[in-house]
């Protein structure tokens, strides 16, 4: 429906003669956007999110030329570099054995709960949309284990008691903080790698799309000129290309001067 929406707007326009607002600035990249998964192409919707299949973070059909650093990726970044001392203090207080004695379960309990609760916020959010969506995905196994590797190692560390005396070693449970927390560091990392390779396309494309000139000449009905931005431009425009510019938009030639590219010749836009 809203690809529907998105077409309808520019493709089947009923553009006017006169320009109404010839001065109007190009209305901004993102409204009309369409965002995909890269694994789901059926998903599209109009706002950014993330897959309802396998929750993964959705990017728009076209890429944006001079759109900055993906805001989520940043985030990821911040949760994982703010969080790695945590993990790698917490690993290493878990795998040392006796050090702090009694006080260990509340130094890792310290130590883990913000890498899992804040830095594993998002998985949790995918895993409970996942499990919304009927549509088990990675942020299902993930969410459920480094939530239960927390929650068991929460009441261990709280409540040691409650637990069978086989559970115990000198009055302690073991503790599963630094699993849970060095799953959420991994998979921080990972999201990391895979945001930084998926833009990386992005900009090769971009690349591309930068060749584009963003403006086209449009020949009003009264036979004025003005230069409107390429969103702007309508099947059925008539558009002048002048020496040395580069052609917009697909389109037939409708009159040429016989020495292109020396001269200009009018373009009546046929395809998008
Ligand atoms: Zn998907």
């Amino acid at each position: 429906m809203n690809d529907a929406e998105h077409s309808r707007g520019t493709h089947h326009h009923e553009h006017p003669k006169f320009d109404l607002q010839p001065e109007a600035p190009p209305a901004p990249a993102t409204a009309g956007t369409i965002f995909t998964c890269p694994m789901h192409p059926e998903i599209r919707q109009s706002e950014p999110g993330n897959c309802p299949k396998c929750g993964m973070t959705l990017e728009p059909m076209l890429p944006e030329a001079g759109e900055g650093e993906n805001p989520e990726l940043a985030d990821l970044r911040r949760r994982f570099w703010w969080t790695l001392p945590l993990t790698v203090l917490v690993t290493l207080i878990a795998m040392s054995g006796g050090l702090f004695g009694a006080a260990r379960p509340w130094v890792e309990l310290a130590l883990g709960t913000p890498v899992v609760l804040w830095s594993g916020w998002p998985f949790f959010v995918r895993g409970v949309q996942s499990v919304k969506n009927r549509s088990p995905n990675m942020w299902t196994l993930i969410g459920l284990g480094t939530g239960a590797a927390y929650l068991y190692s929460l009441v261990a560390a709280v409540l040691p008691g409650i637990f069978p005396s086989s559970f115990q070693v000198d009055g302690q449970v073991a503790l599963y903080f630094e699993a849970a927390a060095v799953i959420v560091s991994l998979t921080l990392l990972g999201q990391v790698l895979e945001f930084k390779a998926r833009s990386e396309t992005g900009a090769a494309i971009k690349a591309l799309l930068g060749l584009a000139p963003k403006t086209a000449r449009r020949i009003r009905a009264d036979d004025s000129e003005e230069d409107i931005p390429l969103t702007h431009v309508h099947v059925g425009d008539r558009l002048r290309v002048r020496p040395g510019e580069k052609v917009p938009v697909d389109g037939v030639v409708l009159v040429s001067t016989a020495t292109f590219p020396d001269g200009f010749f009018l373009l009546n836009r046929q395809l998008v």
